[in-house]
């Protein structure tokens, strides 16, 4: 997929703006089984697991180089779910390049961007088909799908700015998102972990 698109030429690439899916190639899936110790309930997991492996994710992309100067775009389709009571969600990222913001579409879907910031600043925002969230520079984010149906999203973003995963990975988000009395809940990460950890 990479080599498909000529970032140095104009190109057209079709998406659809309702399931997000496009023509150009393979999208990047993520799994159940590659998101281990993302969800907080690690029980709630190996029983997810147990009864087979889903998609929980994926995202179109057509290969921006990583260079001063483009664009990184595509869409993102979280799928719902649960996972015991917390809602599917993307992994989340810092951008390598923290000053970086970015832009998400909501196509379709509902659900709510998580944002946090390495000063520990959180800010939760609703995704509602036909609105642009704005994402600042420093915050890391991540999707989470509360509804029935996916929650479909298209992305802009600063070419070279490069993912993070490893900090979420590790400590996780301050906050989460979980149902509780049949509605989404904005609660403490019993599992968040304040020490420093690699970059
Ligand atoms: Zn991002």
């Amino acid at each position: 997929m990479a080599d498909k698109f000529d970032f140095s030429l104009p190109f057209s690439v079709d998406f659809d703006f309702v399931t997000g899916l496009s023509v150009m190639g393979e999208s990047t899936k993520r799994m159940l089984s590659r998101m281990k110790g993302m969800f907080c309930d690690a029980e709630a997991y190996e029983n997810a697991l147990a009864e087979g492996d889903r998609t929980v994710y994926e995202f179109y992309e057509p290969g921006c180089p990583e260079e001063a100067g483009q664009l990184a775009f595509g869409t993102s389709i979280t799928y719902p779910g649960k996972v015991g009571a917390e809602y599917h969600m993307t992994k989340g990222h810092f951008h390598t390049i923290l000053a970086t913001a970015e832009v998400y579409y909501c196509l379709s879907g509902e659900g709510y961007m998580m944002m946090e910031n390495p000063e520990g600043d959180v800010r939760v925002a609703k995704l509602r088909p036909g609105e642009a969230l704005y994402v600042p520079e420093r915050y890391a984010h991540r999707s989470i799908n509360t509804g029935s149906t996916p929650l479909v999203t298209f992305f802009v973003f600063r070419g070279d700015a490069g993912h993070n995963y490893g900090t979420i990975e590790t400590k996780g988000f301050r906050k989460l998102i979980l149902e509780v009395d049949g509605k989404p809940a904005v609660v403490d990460n019993p599992n968040w972990r304040a020490e420093e950890c690699h970059e």
